[in-house]
């Protein structure tokens, strides 16, 4: 690609963003990803799973024979029920599950609601997340704003965990998201850049609490990947360069992250794998 030509077309939407408004549109493996049995008869709740990496692991999961329920916003209903007529076309079952993680008690009861749906709970993938980047410096940076990620990323995220172990037995797999940002933070990014920190801090310390119940507590972190997070939040020039300053030269597809999430969440493939964080970077360092 030459230097004059943009990796993506300058665009923008408002938070959360939706796939149909994306040019291009992303790949999520649904016309590539062939599943082999690895998660047959699973059960897994994937939070933000409407859209992004969350659609391309419940395409993959389904298509590996797990039944799939996923949490997303209200006003992400459309990329919902897209996400869920996939995983209805791979034969499985999908459970839509709106609802604002945000607030406590949504978030405690997300689990609970899965759960009864799916008949029970095998693998739990802490996927929602936002940041916001449209920002000069850190003096900019709004409380509003501090909220909204802190309790999206870190909050929702120990809120759901704590009740999905009431539904978690031996065998079962929780994974969750981090970024490229938790190792090379932006100064754009520093308050979304830290929760992804403290994510890989709490990954590896209740690994540790759960190991002795046979329960494995893994993250994958992301690099650039083409997701409406990216022209939601981030301003449209930096879109037009996003990714290009990877080792691989380009951002990478939903469909690209989405068989670290399977192998992370086979208990056959990954029985030993746990306490680890597991890059998917276009080869930028996760150390
Ligand atoms: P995405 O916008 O498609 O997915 C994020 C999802 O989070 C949204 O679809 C939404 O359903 C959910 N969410 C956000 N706020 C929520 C709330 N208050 N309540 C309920 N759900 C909420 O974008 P994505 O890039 O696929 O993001 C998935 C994860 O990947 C996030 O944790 C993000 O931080 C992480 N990540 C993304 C990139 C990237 O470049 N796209 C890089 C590293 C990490
Ligand atoms: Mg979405």
């Amino acid at each position: 690609m030459s230097q004059d030509t943009p990796a993506f077309p300058a665009q923008q939407q408002e938070p959360p963003g939706s796939t149909a408004a994306m040019d291009p549109t992303p790949d999520h493996g649904e016309q590539s990803y062939r599943g082999s049995g690895r998660l047959e008869g699973r059960r897994a709740l994937v939070t933000g799973g409407d859209s992004g990496i969350g659609r391309a692991v419940a395409i993959a999961f389904a298509r590996e024979g797990a039944d799939v329920a996923i949490g997303y916003l209200p006003e992400e209903q459309e990329d919902a029920e897209e996400t869920a007529r996939w995983v209805r076309d791979a034969g499985r079952q999908a459970v839509l599950l709106p609802g604002d993680l945000t607030d406590e008690r949504t978030a405690r009861e997300l689990p609970g609601r899965a759960s009864a749906e799916l008949g029970g709970l095998d693998v739990l993938v802490n996927n929602a997340g936002f940041q916001f980047a449209r920002r000069e410096s850190f003096a900019d940076v709004a409380t509003d704003e501090i909220d909204r990620v802190l309790k999206t990323n870190l909050y929702a995220l120990l809120w759901v965990t704590q009740s999905a172990l009431e539904h978690l037995t031996e065998g079962a797999s929780i994974i969750n998201v981090s970024s490229i940002q938790a190792y090379q933070p932006s100064t754009s990014l520093l308050d979304y850049a830290s929760t992804k920190a403290a994510i890989n801090n709490l990954t590896v310390n209740l690994a540790a609490e759960l190991g002795p119940q046979g329960i494995r507590v893994n993250a994958v972190a992301p690099g650039p990947i083409w997701t409406p997070l990216q022209p939601s939040t981030q301003p449209p020039e930096k879109i037009e360069k996003f990714g290009t300053d990877t080792p691989l030269g380009r951002a990478g597809q939903p469909a690209e992250v989405a068989p670290a999430f399977v192998f992370l969440a086979s208990a056959a493939e990954a029985s030993y794998v746990s306490g680890t964080v597991l890059g998917v970077t276009g080869g930028k360092p996760v150390f």
